[in-house]
């Protein structure tokens, strides 16, 4: 088509210009006349390029100058382009309108920032969440209307890949967790979840069970203490054929006996949920403090041993120049949680070494037994509450299923992280990662 119409103007050239030609001849005015005709031409394009220039001054979506031949052709490319421009940008348009919309409608305040901090854009919960306007507060920079030192840290920090919780800049009864993300070349959103009611709840969990545990505490100490008294007049010790006593009495000695295994594992529980909640409430770093790691470790074996009246191996390979900063009375208990698991879940000659030792980034605290080892499929549970892999070897065990979540926890107050390795059948490896900021090497005596 476009050919045609190209090849039709290039045809009516040349019959102007050989009209032209023709007449110049037979009048004897050859160059006039050819000179004239071809400036007539270019004329007329001039006059159709003034067409083209003052339509396109007009505003876009006015229809182009009445025009046929190539010109008219010209005209209606250009129409049709600026009409899929247009159409194009009113998508663009809806789809941010959509976008804008759907983030306006949010409970969670929603900021988009510029690459230099500015705000771009919030919507209505960001008012009420963070208490900033839009568009009043547009183009402003962020960090100079939330002024809290932890929100600023965090925001300039520029590592989001955990959220922070803050009370309200705007509205101190309001909780909020913050996230950022990045988007495009270098703009940033920002969300604002009111996590108030969340948290009400939480601390209400952690309330009722540390008050249930502290209330129970009390009646079990006395049932146990009575518990302890009539299972020792009943004569339970040592070699039951050993001792005179009646098929009644023999009776009653096993019920006292399986009453106080019972009543012995619930304070076990007690003491564990205690324990938990304890370190729920206390504020980290509360009593850090350089640790010798190898006497704690020491006492830890030696205990562990008598615990198992010796069957277990426990060896230790101590790096003894290395020191802990942490809380001595959670490391120790998580140490020893692992190293008494160790014991736990190990057989007669169950071989255990306990490592410590240090590398440039980060120091260890390794508990390796040879013991029954875990599958697979429970390494990412293990560290939750209550979760055990064969319930009833942990009863017969005295486990609670709490050990590993205090170790966790504990941990995690310290910057630490636990690392499980393990094989079914030959033994498991739980290690104690810590940065190495906590490590100090210890001062040489002289
Ligand atoms: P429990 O009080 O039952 O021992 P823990 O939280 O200490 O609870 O451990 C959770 C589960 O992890 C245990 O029930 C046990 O199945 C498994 N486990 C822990 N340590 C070891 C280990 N060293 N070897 C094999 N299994 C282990």
């Amino acid at each position: 088509m476009h050919n045609v119409d190209w090849k039709i103007e290039c045809r009516n050239l040349g019959l102007i210009l050989l009209l032209a030609g023709l007449v110049g001849w037979a009048v004897g005015l050859l160059p006039w006349l050819l000179f004239f005709s071809s400036l007539a031409y270019i004329g007329w394009t001039l006059f159709q390029l003034q067409r083209i220039q003052s339509w396109l001054s007009q505003k876009a979506d006015t229809y182009p100058p009445e025009s046929k031949g190539l010109w008219g052709d010209v005209l209606d490319g250009i129409y049709r382009l600026q009409r899929q421009g247009q159409e194009e940008r009113l998508r663009l348009q809806a789809a941010v309108d959509y976008l804008q919309d759907s983030f306006a409608s949010l409970d969670d305040g929603a900021v988009m920032i510029d690459k230099r901090g500015n705000i771009e854009w919030s919507n209505v919960a960001a008012e009420k969440l963070l208490g900033l306007r839009y568009p009043d507060d547009q183009s402003q920079q962020l960090v100079n209307l939330i002024r809290s030192p932890e929100f600023i840290r965090y925001f300039e920090g520029d590592e989001y890949s955990n959220s922070l919780l803050i009370d309200s800049p705007h509205n101190s009864h309001y909780q909020l967790q913050i996230s950022i993300s990045y988007f495009g070349r270098g703009s940033r959103l920002l969300f604002a979840r009111d996590v108030t009611e969340n948290n009400r709840l939480q601390q209400m969990r952690k309330d009722f069970v540390a008050n249930v545990s502290h209330e129970l505490r009390t009646p079990l100490t006395v049932i146990n203490g009575y518990l302890e008294t009539l299972s020792e007049n009943i004569g339970n010790q040592g070699n039951v054929q050993s001792i005179d006593i009646t098929p009644n009495e023999l009776r009653w000695r096993r019920a006292v006996d399986q009453m106080l295994n019972q009543s012995r594992r619930m304070e076990g529980l007690i003491k564990d949920l205690i324990a938990l909640s304890k370190l729920e409430s206390i504020p980290e770093d509360s009593k850090d403090m350089p640790l010798e790691v190898e006497p704690m470790l020491q006492a830890i074996r030696e205990e562990v041993l008598t615990a198992f009246k010796g069957k277990r191996e426990i060896n230790l390979e101590c790096d003894s120049s290395l020191r802990l900063v942490g809380n001595s009375d959670e490391l120790r208990s998580a140490f020893a949680n692992l190293v008494m698991n160790a014991a736990k879940y190990s057989y007669g000659d169950g071989v255990i070494t306990i490592r410590w030792y240090g590398d440039t980034r980060h120091c260890y605290l390794e508990v390796e037994d040879n013991g029954e080892g875990i599958d697979d499929i429970h390494l990412p549970r293990l560290t939750e509450r209550f979760y055990r892999v064969d319930k009833s070897r942990s009863i017969e065990t005295g486990g609670t299923g709490l050990g590993l979540a205090i170790v966790k926890h504990i941990l995690l107050r310290h910057q630490a992280e636990l690392k499980i390795r393990s094989t079914l059948g030959e033994g498991s490896t739980f290690t104690c990662e810590f940065p190495s900021m906590r490590a100090l090497a210890q001062p040489h005596t002289a």
